[in-house]
């Protein structure tokens, strides 16, 4: 038997091939052409947002925002250690420094009951990265902004469609970053957008992402990036827009099978969906709880060996050797205590999640998960 489920696929249901090949066809094949301003309008739209700059991964996304919010040396911006490391390195870049606090023990996001405590007279913004498809508690979050006039950017790579009090998330920070990355619930294969209500942020971001070109052109009062995307993965993004409900809904789909399959199993701790909030189950991710004495690097290889695949949850951005070694001036405090970070990373996986997960792979998922763990004790 060789069976293999892989932890994520994209999954490409419409018009895609045939507004990429139309794409092709008229040669408009550059970040000039009709499906960005399109792609832009659609998706902005889609997130209750007034405003998106398309671009080249939400990488790009996260650095422009930083730069467009003005943050600079000196300046901090308050995010979790658990997170992937791309928020972390957008704020680094500008010269700011980032303030590293704990993630909550139930969604993984994070911890905003620590929020305060880390504002100092530096601060400047909250980076509030929805993790695994669940929404951080933005009541909390937006709440602390008003008081200490702070701004807020919303991480959203993983959480296309998931709401908060029955608004999407990327609606409530002063920016919010997109990834379309392959793995991501909306897709480019690569790529990214910035989404804002603001109508300044939009045109300072839309000027740096090329080069910053002034009028006449050639000519520049400041330091732009290049992070255009390409008529080619614009096109991808509007056939995917056209399906952009379904694409969420079987995403959410997925994980509420999952949550069926796996409720009785006692040993380890399920994704939540806490009141007010939509999750959409970006991936699957399980804890093992302290009854599991089997490392989860031999239940993950056990897994592998059955054909399911997966992936490690993230390490906290405390524990990374490029923020240890001393060698970036303005890399973060790694000396607090993150407990929670630390157990999730270490004790969580994530199991096979793709959005067109077929109710037989997700029953076989299940079923040999449940054996592993059962010999694990
Ligand atoms: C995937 C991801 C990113 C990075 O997206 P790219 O498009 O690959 O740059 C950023 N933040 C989070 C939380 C992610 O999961």
């Amino acid at each position: 038997m060789n069976k293999f489920i892989p932890v994520c696929k994209p999954w490409l249901p419409g018009n895609e091939k045939k507004y990429v090949q139309e794409a092709m066809e008229t040669e408009w094949i550059s970040s000039q052409g009709k499906y960005i301003e399109k792609f832009e309008e659609e998706f902005s739209k889609f997130c209750g947002v007034s405003y998106g700059v398309s671009c080249t991964g939400c990488y790009a996304a996260l650095h422009l925002a930083c730069m467009a919010i003005g943050l600079k040396k000196g300046d901090e911006v308050i995010v979790s250690s658990f997170t992937m490391a791309a928020p972390l390195f957008a704020i680094i870049q500008t010269g700011a420094k980032t303030v590293l606090i704990d993630a909550d023990n139930e969604t993984y996001c994070i911890d905003a009951s620590k929020i305060e405590l880390a504002i100092t007279n530096k601060t400047k913004a909250i980076m509030a990265v929805h993790i695994y498809g669940h929404p951080c508690e933005m009541s909390k979050i937006l709440e602390i902004a008003e008081k200490y006039n702070l701004k807020i950017i919303e991480d959203c790579a993983e959480a296309h469609g998931a709401e908060y009090n029955g608004k999407k998330v990327g609606s409530f920070g002063d920016i919010a970053c997109f990834s379309f990355y392959g793995n991501k619930i909306i897709t480019t294969g690569e790529g990214g957008m910035a989404v804002t209500n603001n109508k300044e942020y939009y045109e300072k971001m839309k000027k740096l992402r090329n080069y910053a070109f002034e009028h006449p052109r050639f000519l520049h009062r400041e330091l732009g990036v290049n992070y255009r995307m390409s008529n080619i993965h614009a096109a991808i993004g509007v056939a995917q827009m056209e399906n952009a409900k379904t694409l969420v809904e079987a995403r959410r789909n997925m994980g509420l099978r999952y949550n069926k399959l796996l409720k009785d199993v006692r040993v380890i701790k399920l994704p939540v969906e806490k009141p007010g909030c939509k999750n959409v189950y970006w991936m699957y991710g399980i804890v093992l709880k302290d009854e599991i004495k089997v490392s989860k690097d031999e239940i993950v290889e056990r897994l592998k060996n059955k054909g399911v695949d997966t992936r490690n949850f993230f390490i906290p951005m405390h524990k990374q050797p490029v923020f240890l070694d001393g060698k970036i001036e303005n890399s973060p405090n790694c000396n607090g205590s993150y407990p929670v970070s630390e157990k999730i990373g270490e004790r969580g996986f994530y199991i096979p999640s793709s959005s067109n997960l077929t109710d037989e792979e997700a029953e076989y998922v299940a079923e040999k998960l449940k054996e592993v763990l059962e010999t694990s004790f």
